[in-house]
């Protein structure tokens, strides 16, 4: 555990935090975005990420660490088995997650649902997570500091749920996660993995994206097929 020090800086002690957390710290741009920054760091130094899956899911729903707080009807923490084997990330909510407090529940979330169907799981025996747990306005791509500002959140979900493996949905999901500008279409297809090799990750398109333009949906099967391999190996 990290003892706050009254020498260190505001911006030192918050490294040292996430440090602690095995985080890594996004340096943000200048603007509305450092003061937002800025508030986030105060409200993240005065309350390290709940240890729990109810801490967490309350310090979730209460959290002003960035503007989207101030647009949202209510955060949508994340859904599914807490001991699931995969967890599925995506981007963020979109308007009938942000009412209904759950994820993946428009029609990207039924595409979602069939792809899951497709290799033998349903929907409640994964945990469906997103990299932001507050709707963007207009569904635009997350900044980076607010998903430095949710980070933490989705590092204890996956501490807590200590799934086999990620499945990350879209563009964003990958990035974010991998730490990568490159798109799905190079990500796909290669071994990742977070947590020092521990933790594999599959890159596949986003379901949005498959409405779009279904022909993609050979490479999402694809996908999905080397993720259920790696959890068949996994299981031997
Ligand atoms: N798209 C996402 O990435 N997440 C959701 O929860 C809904 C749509």
């Amino acid at each position: 555990m990290i003892q706050a020090n009254d020498k260190m800086s505001g911006d030192a002690r918050r490294r040292a935090y996430l440090n602690a957390l095995g985080i890594d710290v996004w340096v943000p741009r200048g603007g509305d975005a450092a003061a937002d920054t800025d508030e986030a760091e105060e409200a993240s130094l005065a309350q390290p990420v709940a240890a729990d899956w109810d801490g967490l899911r309350s310090q979730v729903a209460k959290c002003t660490l960035c503007s989207l707080h101030k647009s949202r009807t209510q955060t949508v923490f994340g859904v599914g088995s807490q001991s699931a084997d995969w967890m599925i990330v995506g981007e963020a909510p979109g308007a009938e997650e942000d009412r209904r407090g759950e994820p993946f529940v428009g029609r990207a979330g039924k595409l979602l649902d069939e792809m899951l169907r497709a290799v033998g799981l349903q929907r409640n025996a994964v945990f469906i997570a997103n990299i932001l747990k507050c709707r963007p306005p207009n569904n635009r791509d997350p900044l980076v500091e607010e998903a430095s500002s949710c980070r933490a959140y989705l590092e204890r979900q996956i501490e807590l749920a200590a799934p086999k493996l990620i499945l990350a949905v879209g563009r964003v999901a990958a990035q974010h996660l991998l730490g990568s500008d490159a798109p799905v279409g190079r990500l796909r297809g290669q071994k990742h993995y977070l947590n020092a090799g521990q933790l594999p990750v599959v890159v596949t398109y986003h379901p949005a994206y498959l409405l779009r333009s279904p022909t993609q949906k050979r490479k999402v099967w694809q996908d999905l097929c080397v993720a259920r391999q790696i959890m068949q190996r996994s299981d031997q």
